[in-house]
């Protein structure tokens, strides 16, 4: 009875780009992040859940920058003053604030595994000021660009941030599909996402990452019912500027969008099952690159994490082994 419960509980519901990135680059790395209900009054829940967000000081950079952009756009939609010269220190702030609670999790690793941890790193004072610099500027070429820049000077005014934790139902899943901001010109909504680094140009499954953005605006009342009434972008920060990728929707991208989830979901489910309700990682296929372990907040307690390649021959031995048994 238990284990039905355990097993309904885990089972994955809900999909997101960084879902779905996650369950490409390592199904354990996923598991350890999305295969277990989040609930913050379990101890266990809230150790696994800080642990599987750790992230290297570069990473805590771009998710600052993200955090920064999100403040000015939402300082702006509702009026109030941005001062030019706090964004240094907010920058700094958020990473700061980021590397002072991985420090505690860091300690939490430590204690449990008796040696110094592989994510313990020293970050001085000159390498923060340097992600510091870096984010100022990704952050000052973002506001020159469209369609900040005419948001900023008011030249698009039906326009909004979106709440990324928004859900939109499909069958009985929960998406987190929304844009960042969506904006009117004309007859056209645009939806729009914000990646802080990324490719020159989206290949066809990044494609139907975007235009997953239509399903969210097709489910809010108020907004276009035609899919040709959206344009899908993206800004990514690639190899040194801001580059924007945009696409008119259309009904079978949006159709091939939708399957692409349902796969992935489908994806998931067998991995949760793969779990098992005694949650037995040792199923679960490691990651396919080690660059993913080197980013990783498992590193320290994965087999993967200490030699990946190994690690994975051993795995398939074992999978070996047990398909010959039964
Ligand atoms: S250390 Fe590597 S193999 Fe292990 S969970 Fe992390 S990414 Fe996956």
């Amino acid at each position: 009875m238990e284990d039905k419960r355990t097993t309904w509980v885990n089972k994955p519901k809900a999909w997101s780009v960084s879902r779905r990135t996650l369950m490409e680059q390592c199904p354990r790395a996923w598991a350890l992040k999305y295969g277990f209900a989040r609930r913050n009054t379990r101890t266990f829940n809230r150790i696994l859940t800080e642990v599987s967000d750790w992230s290297s000081p570069w990473r805590l950079m771009l998710r600052a920058l993200r955090g920064v952009i999100i403040e000015r756009l939402e300082l702006a939609s509702t009026g109030k003053n941005w001062s030019e010269k706090d964004l240094a220190s907010r920058i700094r702030f958020r990473i700061i604030g980021s590397l002072e609670r991985q420090r505690g999790t860091t300690r939490i690793i430590e204690k449990r595994i008796g040696v110094s941890s592989r994510l313990k790193m020293k970050v001085g004072k000159q390498e923060i000021a340097r992600l510091v610099e870096i984010a100022c500027h990704r952050f000052n070429a973002v506001m020159a660009c469209e369609p900040i820049s005419s948001i900023l000077e008011g030249k698009i005014t039906d326009w909004f941030i979106a709440d990324r934790l928004e859900k939109t139902s499909l069958d009985r899943y929960k998406l987190h599909v929304a844009p960042d901001i969506a904006w009117r010109k004309g007859r056209r909504w645009h939806l729009l996402r914000l990646a802080m680094q990324g490719g020159k140009k989206p290949g066809p499954e990044k494609v139907l990452e975007s235009m997953s953005m239509v399903l969210w605006a097709l489910s809010n009342s108020g907004m276009p019912v035609l899919a040709e009434r959206y344009e899908v972008s993206s800004l990514t920060w690639n190899r040194g500027s801001w580059r924007k990728w945009s696409m008119t929707a259309n009904d079978e991208q949006v159709k091939a969008a939708t399957e692409l989830i349902k796969l992935d979901m489908k994806a998931m489910c067998d991995l949760h099952y793969r779990l098992g309700p005694s949650c037995d990682l040792s199923q679960m296929p490691l990651a396919t690159n080690s660059r993913n372990c080197t980013n990783c907040g498992h590193i320290d307690t994965c087999p993967g994490g200490e030699d990946l390649h190994r690690a994975r021959l051993e795995q398939a031995a074992l999978e070996m082994a047990k398909a010959t048994k039964s």
